[in-house]
């Protein structure tokens, strides 16, 4: 298996495509080819577990490791590390609609899907191109990657983790996550601003040729966690091959036969894991994705032209709060066939206007694979009351989003194949806006309070590890302006 950038032809193995994360002139890492599931592979898949199905998967895409490094990579990643056996667990919860359940993990979001592994991928690949080498991770986040990637890298060898997040940008609850992580190797720091300002300050910084050489002369070299890197993209396939297998497994389905999936979208990297899951052969017909007041994309699946230029909304599924989604340049690189050129015109017209248009053969293609559909705050609500009162499950406010958008699209279209809705966060890491949508009257002053009125509301319990938060000691307290950030990072590395 050889990998290419989305701007420029390449032929790299996985683990050069993992540690470097990014490629030089600033495209995605993307597989050549798909390998191919047969019906075969996919029966005996049906009666695997989830390791062993991650094993299966990983194993197509990263030839280069051998069958022991992945191995001991799934093993080390989903062990004692979600709340119980199954990490992505598939609930029908009505008729035809199936919530894949992605945040039993450490940090009870999504991310963790990905980010328990993803060390363990990095660390290997370092160690087979840059032998002995100390991997410095830098995120800057919004909430819920940070905390992941704290917990996935959290004491891991040969890795240094640094994570920075805009002092009044997350919720009370992701930022206690944060600054109550333990570990040798992390470092955690507010920036006064908000994330774009968090985000452009570590962009400077892997650009900055002195950090560089900083870096080098202690033997580190600078690597990203965010879902940009291949190594991201591929635990999450693994999630939407599993989902076939269980539909099949539980007679949902039958084998071949064709189903939908949702997927609340911000970035695009969680359904563009599933566009590659169909690539490999999982019969996906339509990929509903779903957006919230930031519609950016429901807008370009709809027209054709991205445009960013356009007012951010701050909402109640700020995991969506995004008006450039970097995962999309690999599905137009798909979409196009494989046309660098075009992708890389494409993305310098983003970058100097802000917005492109596609041409017409390739939003054709789009629109015969994708739906595009919105709800704002309000609608997101209301689901999360009726699907609490009329089915008595309770979904946070990402999956609201999916689920309305995934209700729309029925209505409008009549299609009623059954379909996996991507379930991407616990309701309590969500618990202000969830019990105000089941509970209006509630009278809850502070977090925990309404984590725990929201568990007496609804019967349904608090996950443990936001449950113990109230009892962590606060370790990182440091806010730093986008200038110190450089000087923060050279303080930790120095220590
Ligand atoms: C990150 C995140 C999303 C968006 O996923 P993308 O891969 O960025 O599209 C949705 N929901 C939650 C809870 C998230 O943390």
């Amino acid at each position: 298996m050889q990998f290419t950038s989305t701007r420029r032809n390449l032929s790299l193995e996985s683990a050069q495509v993992i540690t470097k994360g990014i490629s030089e002139e600033g495209g995605l890492f993307v597989p050549q080819t798909f390998p191919r599931l047969s019906d075969e592979l996919i029966s005996r898949m049906a009666g695997m577990d989830y390791k062993e199905r991650a094993k299966t998967v990983l194993s197509l895409f990263l030839t280069d490791f051998t069958a022991a490094e992945i191995e001991r990579c799934v093993e080390g990643a989903y062990t004692g590390t979600f709340e119980n056996d199954d990490p992505a667990p598939l609930v029908e919860v009505a008729p035809g609609m199936n919530l894949l359940e992605l945040w039993h993990g450490p940090t009870c979001a999504f991310k963790d899907m990905a980010l328990q592994l993803l060390p363990y991928l990095l660390t290997t690949a370092a160690a087979k191109t840059a032998p002995g080498r100390t991997m410095v991770i830098l995120v800057a986040t919004s909430g819920d990657t940070g905390k992941a990637a704290l917990d996935g890298f959290a004491d891991v060898d040969k890795t240094r983790i640094i994570v920075f997040y805009p002092q009044d940008g997350v919720s009370p609850m992701q930022k206690l996550q944060m600054t109550t992580q333990t570990g040798g190797n992390v470092a955690v720091s507010a920036i006064y601003g908000n994330f774009d300002d968090a985000q452009t300050g570590v962009k400077n910084i892997f650009a900055d040729a002195d950090m560089k050489k900083f870096l080098a002369a202690k033997n580190m070299e600078f690597s990203s966690a965010n879902s940009i890197n291949f190594g991201r993209l591929v635990p999450q396939i693994v999630y939407y091959v599993s989902a076939y297998c269980d539909l099949i497994k539980t007679g949902r389905i039958k084998a071949g036969e064709t189903f939908n999936v949702t997927v609340p979208t911000g970035n695009f990297g969680n359904i563009l894991a599933a566009v590659y899951a169909k690539y490999m052969g999982v019969p996906i017909a339509k990929l509903i994705c779903a957006s919230n007041r930031n519609n950016v994309l429901t807008d370009f699946i709809r027209t054709g032209t991205y445009d960013r230029n356009r007012p951010f909304h701050t909402t109640t599924s700020p995991s969506m709060d995004i008006l450039i989604s970097s995962n999309l340049e690999r599905m137009l690189y798909h979409l196009s066939g494989n046309n660098a050129e075009l992708v890389a015109g494409l993305m310098k017209q983003l970058k100097s206007e802000g917005k492109y248009t596609i041409p017409a053969d390739m939003l054709a293609k789009l629109q015969q694979e994708f739906y595009g559909g919105f709800c704002d705050d309000q609608a997101a609500s209301a689901t999360i009351a009726e699907l609490f009162r009329k089915r008595h499950y309770l979904c946070d406010t990402h999956t609201a989003v999916a689920v309305n958008v995934y209700e729309q699209y029925v209505r409008e279209t009549g299609d009623w194949k059954p379909c996996v809705i991507a379930s991407t966060a616990s309701p309590y890491k969500f618990a202000k806006a969830v019990l105000s949508a089941v509970e209006p009257e509630a009278a809850a002053d502070n977090e925990f309070a309404m984590v725990d009125e929201l568990s007496k509301v609804t019967g349904t319990k608090i996950p443990a590890p936001l449950a113990n938060l109230k009892d962590r000691a606060v370790l990182h307290k440091s806010c730093v302006k986008q200038a110190e950030m450089a000087g923060f990072i050279r303080a930790f590395l120095s220590r």
